[in-house]
């Protein structure tokens, strides 16, 4: 059976690039009842943050992008993080250290630089060309006495092609003659995420690695270390990057897109709208449907119909996706969503009154990209006061405006229950006893309430005014 994994570096927030990779990861799982595991990779430590694990977990769980493996509930083949596995890893290095396929390189910052700026200059692939390869005893012991600090190095085979069918890519082939051996351990001691991956990747007995492909270059250190040790390798899918809108590669310090999860929680997303979405990025379905269940996406999804182009990331798609799962959601789970957002804007306290905010959502469920517009679409229904423009007064100063006013101001003054459906029959009474309907009935009160000819539902606007305000604007209009 599959295993699958994403492994971030908690290094920052939980991105939307991140959010995909695991999606896809997950969907594949799924869809092959295999398992879905959650990995830490914390080996670069000086870019470690923290809360950063805690961070991705909730994002994760947000999503309902939830793991069968991994921190917090363990497994089989913990640990999860590679902070937790020093013991694991010190054991391969000692293999190869033994046979002789990895070694100690004293070459210090500064030589490397150098050596980076001479094959720059000359026109070559910058890469190290092996000073260490065959230090004598002597020299190992001279670096040794005079504290040189030392990294090991895997020793790249000459001569030899490195090659993996892609998953999205097809075959994809590197020469080993153009990576130099690289770094497998670092001078603290930790290992680099290439060996790091290889070994976890293998004792977890992953079976497809699906990532970014900024990570293709990768792929073949990996490759040689999975020979090295005997392994057998996954299936590797290079996942096309995500481009903004004018097609150049998104930069996290792209301010004008919102990148992050939990930014998106904040506004009032529903994940299963960011999830959709970002399926779409890169994936595309093999039959005519955009709006897409978690579940319905564990049927459909396949690698085979990721694009090896870059997708692009068009946020006001993304919106209007949110706007269709808004408006499909019950009613009762935006209610919940939304008060956060109006308490917060001061529009209600702690105690309210649940009825009332729920009619205020119905209102205006329709016409949410996300929840947090509550508060500017809703702002009608919180000022004390309304403002007539020309337009307005217009409609105000007609004599049949009057008359209707008039007739329904007295209706709710007599009226003991004020909702919905007594407004609703209110009017019907005005109608009949104005002769006035239509437009000549009820463009007169949406403006004597709201000041604006056009706006959400009439009977339901005049509900949440509730009776007290619509009898005092409309005796003030009147006086
Ligand atoms: N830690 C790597 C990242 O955040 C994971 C790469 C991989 O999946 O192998 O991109």
């Amino acid at each position: 059976t599959v295993r699958l994994r994403y492994a971030p570096s908690p290094t920052g927030h939980l991105h939307i690039g991140g959010a995909r990779t695991a999606l896809f990861n997950y969907l594949f799982a799924k869809k092959h009842g295999g398992t879905y595991i959650l990995r830490i990779e914390d080996t670069d430590q000086a870019r470690n943050k923290e809360n950063a694990e805690q961070g991705f977990m909730e994002g994760f769980r947000w999503l309902g992008l939830n793991w069968d493996e991994g921190p917090e509930i363990g497994g089989e083949y913990g640990p999860y993080s590679c902070m937790e596995r020093l013991d694991i890893y010190q054991k391969y290095t000692d293999q190869l250290l033994e046979s002789g396929q990895a070694y100690y390189c004293y070459c210090t910052a500064e030589e490397l630089e150098a050596e980076r700026e001479e094959l720059s200059a000359k026109g070559e692939l910058p890469r190290y060309l092996g000073k260490c390869r065959h230090l004598t005893a002597e020299e190992r012991a001279k670096h040794e006495s005079e504290g040189r600090k030392k990294t090991i190095r895997y020793r790249v085979p000459d001569d030899q092609v490195f090659a993996f069918d892609d998953l999205i890519r097809g075959l994809v082939e590197f020469e080993s003659n153009g990576i130099g051996d690289f770094v497998i351990v670092k001078s603290d001691g930790i290992p680099t995420y290439n060996f790091a991956v290889t070994i976890d990747d293998a004792l977890m007995k992953i079976t497809h690695v699906a990532r970014g492909e900024e990570h293709i270059s990768n792929t073949p250190r990996q490759l040689m270390l999975y020979e090295a040790f005997g392994w057998t390798k996954p299936q590797f899918a290079h996942l096309p990057l995500i481009l903004n809108e004018t097609g150049k590669k998104l930069s996290k310090r792209d301010e004008s897109i919102i990148q992050f999860i939990e930014q998106y929680a904040e506004l009032g997303y529903l994940p299963e709208a960011i999830n959709n979405f970002l399926v779409l990025l890169g994936w595309s379905p093999s039959i005519e449907q955009e709006i897409f269940s978690l579940d319905e996406l564990v049927e459909h999804f396949s690698f085979d119909r990721i694009s090896k182009s870059g997708a692009i990331f068009d946020k006001d798609k993304l919106a209007w996706m949110n706007g269709q799962y808004i408006k499909a959601a019950d009613l009762d789970r935006i209610v919940d969503l939304a008060i956060p957002f109006l308490q917060a804007a001061g529009r209600i306290g702690e105690d309210f009154d649940r009825e009332w905010v729920t009619l205020l959502v119905t209102l205006f469920k329709d016409a949410m990209l996300a929840v947090s517009e509550i508060v500017p679409l809703s702002v009608l229904f919180f000022s004390d006061d309304v403002a007539y423009d020309e337009d307005a007064k217009a409609v105000l100063a007609e004599e049949s405006a009057k008359v209707v006013l008039q007739a329904f101001l007295d209706k709710v003054q007599a009226m003991d229950t004020f909702n919905v459906d007594t407004i609703k029959a209110a009017l019907k009474e005005v109608q009949k006893e104005t002769g006035l309907k239509g437009k000549q009935l009820f463009m007169p009160t949406r403006v004597a309430l709201t000041g604006q000819l056009h706006g959400p539902d009439l009977n339901l606007s005049l509900a949440l005014f509730g009776k007290e305000k619509v009898a005092a604007r409309l005796g003030k209009l009147l006086q």
